[in-house]
């Protein structure tokens, strides 16, 4: 639940939030005991290679493959906006095993050391000008049949899970109270519409709508940890905490951005960018963050039918 002010992904965040979570429901004990306590030290980064060129949204359209090979998978494919996959040591990956059977019953579930032979990683520069993700390539690269979580061809419902325990850390992961109290003090340093900005009725009713609204999802916030604590995998109820805390934190980007008028414009290593171009950064990051693990038309499509069983569209 604390962000401590660390950066994302600055506490090998993939493996502590879903990877971890989901090996040690479905993992074997000996993947437990190899990879669980390196995922906690962070001497063992993780990434996480499930979205291809044609296969985001609509992930189990996935068409890397791999085939079975003495003791081996051998895998072959593309995925992409693999974060972190240029530092990290580890990586969940997702392949097509049976390519004859309906879309969601042919996909295994791997572990692979990106150390292996025949991966390469070629990272993707975003509109933050940071490359925090990448292509990753895989040319006939083999991975040892232990490192399959749950059953050949049934990583479906593997896959479910870690993406359940990512939209549960959706909010957490993206400190919006923290933010939200930066701009609290922005406000008290810049002006708005000819006075100082917290003194601003309008501004003032903005900041205490989003505190209002970071409270309730932290509150929420609980309520899914204390599932997960009770031992409960959690459910397609996760999708309301990543889209409200995404679109939350996209709307608080957007009025730091209302607030700084044309300084908004001013990037990092601009001459009078307000501090340091930080909320500019913010600004373009803050949308990634609403597509990363399921848009928000996804998440919508979810609670839509999964939750409130409307019928599909
Ligand atoms: C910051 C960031 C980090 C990421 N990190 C990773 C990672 O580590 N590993 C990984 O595997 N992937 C990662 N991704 C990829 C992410 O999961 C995909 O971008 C996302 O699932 C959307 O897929 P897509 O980009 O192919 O868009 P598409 O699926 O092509 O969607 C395009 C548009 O169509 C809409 N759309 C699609 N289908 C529907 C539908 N059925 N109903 C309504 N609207 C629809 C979408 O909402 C979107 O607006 C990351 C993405 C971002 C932005």
């Amino acid at each position: 639940m604390l962000s401590f002010g660390l950066p994302l992904y600055g506490c090998n965040q993939l493996a502590i939030d879903r990877i971890g979570p989901t090996l040690m429901f479905m993992g074997t004990q000996a993947q437990k005991e190899r990879y669980l306590p390196k995922m906690l030290t962070g001497e063992e980064i993780w990434c996480q290679g499930y979205s291809e060129p044609n296969a985001g949204s609509d992930l189990a359209s996935l068409q890397t493959r791999a085939v079975i090979d003495g003791d081996s998978f051998v895998v072959n494919g593309q995925k992409v906006w693999t974060s972190l996959a240029h530092r990290a040591d580890w990586q969940v990956l997702l392949v097509r095993t049976d390519p004859e059977a309906p879309k969601h019953k042919g996909i295994t579930y791997l572990l692979v050391d990106m150390k292996s032979p025949g991966i390469t990683v070629r990272p993707l520069v975003q509109v933050t000008g940071e490359a925090g993700f990448n292509e990753v390539f895989y040319d006939s690269v083999r991975v040892p049949k232990e490192n399959l979580v749950g059953e050949v061809n049934q990583g479906w419902q593997v896959s479910i899970a870690t993406l359940m325990y990512e939209r549960v850390s959706g909010g957490t992961r993206h400190p919006v109270e923290r933010t939200i109290n930066e701009l609290l003090e922005l406000s008290k340093q810049i002006e708005f519409d000819g006075m100082s900005a917290n003194r601003h009725p309008y501004v003032r009713q903005r900041l205490a709508q989003f505190a209002i609204e970071a409270r309730c999802l932290r509150l929420s916030r609980y309520r899914s940890l204390t599932a997960q604590l009770r031992g409960k995998i959690p459910g397609p109820e996760s999708s309301f905490g990543k889209l409200f805390a995404t679109e939350l934190n996209l709307r608080v980007a957007m009025f730091a951005d209302e607030l700084l008028g044309s300084y908004s414009a001013l990037d990092k290593g601009s001459l009078g960018a307000v501090e340091g171009g930080r909320w500019t950064q913010r600004a373009l990051a803050a949308r990634g963050l609403t597509i990363a693990a399921g848009s928000s038309e996804i998440q919508h499509n979810i609670i839509g039918e999964r939750v409130l069983k409307l019928p599909k569209g």
